[in-house]
């Protein structure tokens, strides 16, 4: 049993080991001043006599076992009857703790104390501020070093919460080449207040990111809660679904029509990007090799304007979209001044309706307006027909989902929103 090996095991262990004995050794010392002298004296010694030199010589666990002892000393026979008998667990448990670094060390083929180091190094490294790095995966700690490791690396894949990757293993049986997880990176896992906007970083959970986006924007709290579920919520991030790019992701019609813009970073390079510049086509993003998204930036709330956002699936909740509408409006006096339209499920990618916005503008808020914005829906999007919808049924859809944004700013007095008809259903 290699002693350094044995020492560094009993850091941690000897000082939980000593406590509850400790706690012990004090309680009945009124109980114990009855006992005779002679008997309290001599077990201890006798014991710890019998143990092998070897154990005894290890440093760290000698001392704890020392000070045990030493507590043990003025106590009762019964008390010193546990705290010895912890002692023995206690040493037992580093008997068996070296033996399975032994069995490890054969298994690798090096000796038991190399394999020890190995491990712990690895484990130390968990907690520290250096990158946990092996082949073919590589966790870093920081923005740069993560910059560093992608451009050098641009084949490799960028894992953030897993949560669309993980389905590339689970459905696609794919096999993955290596990954550089960002969930490490503290800088990333930021959400942050600027001028420009609510800045989310990379790494930020869906759920906190949302969170952030729904205060500025309560009119999103019923697409924020109908994204995946909890467990996706928590692990996916906003900038994975961004970066995804899926012509049905429910967050960039909402950011889209927003105003969203990116940071992007290759190597010391930074550039920002509206997010509807992003998306080239089917699969195509603005991104460079080594190139990652950074952060996301949404846009404070302006004065006049109209939000909304829908997601119409099957099922209301964990279901995807057959489509995916956000209008943001807004109007001066009696005319519409700006528009800006964004809808997922209706192209290859999820994309602005230029033609209906541009109907809209110059206009006065009304549903003559609405239902000419309507019929230019066919100009910006020729739908695809799948398992989930048909070409028309989406053009459909979208033209109603306008006029259904018309009819609950003017506070129509049917309910259509999933909480407003439970409401009214109670
Ligand atoms: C059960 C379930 C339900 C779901 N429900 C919905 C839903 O309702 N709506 C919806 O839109 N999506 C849904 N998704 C899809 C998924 O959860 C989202 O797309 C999520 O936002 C992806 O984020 P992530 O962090 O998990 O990305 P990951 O899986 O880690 O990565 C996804 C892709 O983006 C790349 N990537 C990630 N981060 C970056 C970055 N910073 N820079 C560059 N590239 C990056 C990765 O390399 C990968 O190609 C669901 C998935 C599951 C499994």
């Amino acid at each position: 049993m290699p002693p350094a090996r044995r020492s560094s095991t009993t850091k941690s262990t000897a000082r939980s080991a000593s406590k509850p004995a400790a706690r012990k050794a004090s309680k009945p010392a009124a109980r114990s001043a009855s006992k005779p002298a002679a008997r309290s004296a001599s077990k201890p010694a006798s014991r710890s006599a019998s143990k092998p030199a070897a154990r005894s010589a290890t440093k760290p666990a000698a001392r704890a076992t020392r000070a045990v002892r030493a507590r043990a000393s003025s106590t009762s026979a019964a008390t010193r009857r546990e705290v010895e008998l912890s002692i023995t667990r206690f040493e037992k448990r580093l008997d068996d703790a070296n033996d399975a670094l032994a069995t490890l060390g054969k298994h690798l083929g090096r000796s038991a104390q190399s394999s020890y180091k190995e491990v712990t190094t690895a484990l130390r490294s968990l907690r520290r501020q250096r990158a946990l790095k092996f082949p073919g995966f590589h966790a870093p700690r920081t923005s740069d070093e993560l910059a560093a490791a992608l451009e050098a690396d641009p084949d490799a894949v960028l894992l953030a919460g897993g949560t669309d990757i993980g389905l590339w293993v689970t459905q696609q049986l794919r096999d993955l080449p290596s990954i550089i997880y960002i969930g490490e990176i503290a800088e990333l896992k930021r959400i942050r207040s600027e001028a420009a906007g609510i800045v989310i970083g990379a790494a930020v959970p869906l759920t906190e990111g949302w969170g952030a986006i729904v205060a500025a924007y309560p009119q999103l709290a019923e697409l924020a809660q109908r994204f995946g579920s909890p467990p996706v919520r928590n692990s996916g991030t906003l900038c994975g679904n961004i970066a995804n790019g899926s012509p049905i992701g429910d967050a960039m019609p909402a950011l889209i029509a927003l105003g969203a813009a990116i940071e992007l970073r290759r190597g010391e390079h930074t550039r920002h990007l509206p997010l509807d510049r992003f998306y080239l086509g089917y699969q195509r993003k603005d991104l460079a090799r080594g190139e990652f998204v950074a952060s996301v930036t949404v846009p404070a709330p302006r004065a006049g304007q109209r939000l909304a956002s829908y997601k119409l699936s099957k099922r209301i909740d964990q279901d995807i979209s057959a489509v995916c509408a956000a209008f943001a409006v807004e109007q001066q006096g009696d005319r519409i001044v700006a528009a800006r339209i964004a809808f997922g499920g209706l192209a290859a990618i999820p994309a602005r309706a230029r033609a209906t916005e541009a109907a809209l503008i110059g206009r006065p808020w009304t549903q003559e307006s609405i239902e000419v914005a309507a019929a230019a829906l066919a100009e910006d999007f020729q739908p695809l027909t799948d398992l989930r919808a048909s070409c028309a049924y989406r053009l459909q859809a979208a033209g109603n989902l306008l006029r259904r944004f018309y009819f609950e700013a003017e506070g129509s007095a049917v309910p259509v929103r999933t909480a407003a008809l439970a409401a009214a259903t109670r």
